[in-house]
């Protein structure tokens, strides 16, 4: 089972003694000591598989690891075994436990957005800031385990008063809608373990081993939890590396490699140093820029893969033609080795530079999947019908109820709408269960009271046999019924209508696969939908360039990866300080460390921001990298040659100077 491991891996994978941390760089096979522990444990040690838990750190690598297990083990052999997100972990406990909490099993899952509207209406306010600083201090105060009476306790200064006011309120309304927030579902579990020990032994009793990957990412209510779980037993593997941990701005904190040690005196640490994935040059880039970081924990990275091809840098003239040449080299690339879409992946900094490659990409019919993006879930059309599915899942889940009864107008407007709230306000119920009470009859006009009820009758009968009836049977009449596709013509300009359209159905094939794959009901969908949040995107197995922001790529390898926007700014990020420099450039050894023969690295050497040009600079992690193992091009669109590193500068001088005088001109 474990013959195609190192010696050292071998030791990683097959040490049960106690606690283990695997620490160790990029590449050198951390996931691959999990996939084959896991297999290890069930071929050779007699666990069942339905009593291990590996957790990863985004659905898509949850998928992959999924994968990567069953070529190792026979589907019967993997039956029931638990492989997720800590989101998706901290869902199924819920789920099984919600009575506990006082919630019910179908509670909703709110995304960002959601929490967004739900602090914009408490606080009455317009100001973004405002609602943003409010969303970080709440998911701070959760994640640190202070309640909101506590929050008010604590006083702090005037801001923060309020905010604990709003914290308390914002609860409140959670619990009327039977929904929680992302951070509850880690949260949560946490209190209940802590309050419910008989529900924390009936999970320690249905999880033997707990394997975490990229553990330099977990915060501390996911180190809780993973502590809760793991009890007296002691029985985990972590695996980890501090140069890539990239998520501080989440509140995740690498002091929790050290803690490890700490709360387990019997912890035993492994170092992995050979790496698997990548040419050496990739590698001597890599570990040279990530040398400027101060060092946590010593680590040395060798490769006995070839030499490779210098890293390419290349400076564009601006973002629409730093587009054009990456996707006209990578065609190229692709025509000459004959290699698949799939091995190549663009990544970026920030979700939106990926707008003019998905243009370029869209223009010579180059098939991509964006993910780490907002995409796909976040479309308008695509909320619109969850919404309708999140109301029959929890038909008090206010928000959802909202959304679904005005899209498509029927005929109840914002008056119906505000006596509704006012009344289910008064009685403290939700909107959906006020529309069933006699003194609504009255409050309302006739016309609209009909037209309240139908809708609420409507959505009462799906929900009677959303448990029972496939998935996909209820989909299409439900989408039949509120008459989506005729809305979405008689409001929009044909073809975005026929391009919304085309999603709706994408969408609903996707849920109608993935449902009849796992079994699920509509309402299981439902709650899994949710949490395929901003970090994953939709899960496509088709031969398409990667487009990825360089936090999603975690984890993940490719043939061949283009860098793009490494500018000042950019990448690094703008105001970034001395420790957020240092994120920064892990975020770049991350990305750096993702390609395993060739590595391209573009900046623009302008861009427009408004009507207006800017110049820019290219990131001083380029820089930072040794110069012999790079090589210099672009410059200009007609002339790409390649020049060395000092004719770049100089032409690159040049050209700013140009610039900075067309931009005067
Ligand atoms: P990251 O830090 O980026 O998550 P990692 O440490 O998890 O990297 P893996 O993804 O497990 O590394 O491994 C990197 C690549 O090297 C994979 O393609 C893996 O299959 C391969 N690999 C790892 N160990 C071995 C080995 N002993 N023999 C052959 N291939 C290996
Ligand atoms: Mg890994």
């Amino acid at each position: 089972m474990l013959s195609k491991l190192n010696a050292v891996q071998r030791e990683a994978a097959s040490y049960l003694d106690g606690p283990l941390l695997v620490l160790a760089g990029a590449g050198s096979g951390k996931t691959r000591v999990i996939t084959h522990k896991i297999a290890y444990l069930v071929q050779e040690c007699g666990y069942a598989a339905r009593n291990i838990a590996a957790i990863t750190f985004t659905n898509k690598a949850a998928n992959e690891m999924r994968e990567r297990v069953g070529t190792l083990l026979p589907g019967k052999d993997a039956k029931g075994l638990v492989v997720s997100t800590f989101h998706s972990l901290g869902m199924n406990i819920l789920r099984a436990e919600a009575g506990l909490l006082g919630y019910k099993p179908q509670f909703s899952i709110l995304d960002s957005s959601d929490s967004w509207k739900i602090l914009g209406e408490l606080t009455n306010s317009g100001d973004k800031q405002e609602i943003r600083d409010l969303q970080t201090q709440i998911s701070n105060w959760k994640s640190a385990f202070v309640s909101p009476m506590q929050a008010e306790e604590q006083g702090g200064n005037d801001v923060e008063k309020v905010q604990a006011r709003v914290y308390a309120r914002y609860q409140e309304t959670l619990r009327a809608y039977q929904a929680v927030d992302f951070d509850d579902l880690i949260h949560l579990p946490v209190v209940l373990f802590r309050e419910h020990p008989e529900a924390l032994e009936r999970w320690q009793h249905r999880l033997h081993y707990l394997l975490i990957d990229e553990y330099q990412d977990t915060n501390d209510c996911q180190y809780q939890l993973t502590r809760l779980l793991a009890g007296k037993r002691e029985q985990f593997t972590a695996v980890g590396d501090d140069d890539q941990a990239i998520y501080a701005w989440r509140g995740a904190s690498v002091e929790n490699l050290h803690n490890l040690s700490n709360d387990y005196p019997r912890l035993r640490v492994i170092k992995l140093e050979q790496n698997y994935r990548s040419s050496q040059r990739i590698l001597t880039v890599a570990n040279h820029l990530i040398n400027h970081n101060t060092k946590v924990f010593e680590k040395k990275l060798w490769s006995d893969h070839g030499i490779g091809d210098p890293i390419r840098i290349y400076a564009a003239r601006d973002e629409d033609q730093e587009a054009e040449s990456v996707v006209m080299r990578l065609m190229a690339h692709k025509f000459e080795h004959r290699t698949r879409f799939a091995d190549y992946a663009i990544l970026y900094r920030s979700n939106h530079l990926s707008r003019a490659f998905e243009e370029q990409l869209r223009a010579q019919r180059v098939p991509y999947t964006v993910s780490g993006g907002t995409s796909f879930f976040d479309k308008a059309e695509i909320k619109d019908i969850t919404s309708y599915l999140r109301l029959i899942a929890n038909p008090d889940d206010d928000p959802a109820f909202i959304r679904a009864i005005t899209t498509p107008k029927r005929g109840i407007g914002n008056s119906t709408l505000e006596k509704l709230g006012s009344y289910a306000g008064k009685r403290k119920i939700s909107l959906f269960e006020a529309a069933f009470e006699s003194p609504m009859a009255d409050e309302l006009p006739p016309r609209q009271y009909e037209d309240l009820m139908l809708f609420c009758r409507f959505i009462s009968r799906i929900e009677e046999r959303a448990d029972k009836d496939p998935c996909g049977e209820l989909l299409d009449e439900l989408l039949r019924a509120i008459n989506y596709e005729t809305w979405l013509y008689d409001s929009h300009e044909s073809r975005q209508a026929d391009a919304k359209w085309k999603n709706v159905q994408d969408f609903i094939d996707w849920l109608k696969r993935k449902a009849e794959q796992d079994e699920k009901s509509l309402i299981a969908m439902v709650q899994t939908i949710a949490l395929i949040n901003m970090l994953d995107g939709k899960n496509e197995e088709q031969d398409a360039v990667s487009l990825s922001t360089l936090h999603a790529s975690k984890g993940l390898e490719f043939p061949h990866v283009f860098i793009i926007g490494a500018e000042e700014d950019i990448l690094p990020f703008r105001d970034s300080d001395e420790k957020g420099i240092e994120e920064e450039r892990r975020l770049m050894y991350v990305g750096v460390t993702r390609a395993q023969r060739s590595l391209q690295i573009s900046y623009c050497n302008r861009r427009k921001r408004g009507k207006d040009w800017f110049a820019c600079e290219p990131s001083r992690f380029i820089e930072e990298m040794p110069e012999d193992e790079l090589q210099y091009a672009g410059g200009h669109k007609e002339a790409a040659p390649t020049v060395t590193k000092e004719e770049g500068k100089n032409k690159l001088a040049n050209l700013k100077a140009m610039l900075n005088r067309e931009g005067t001109t």
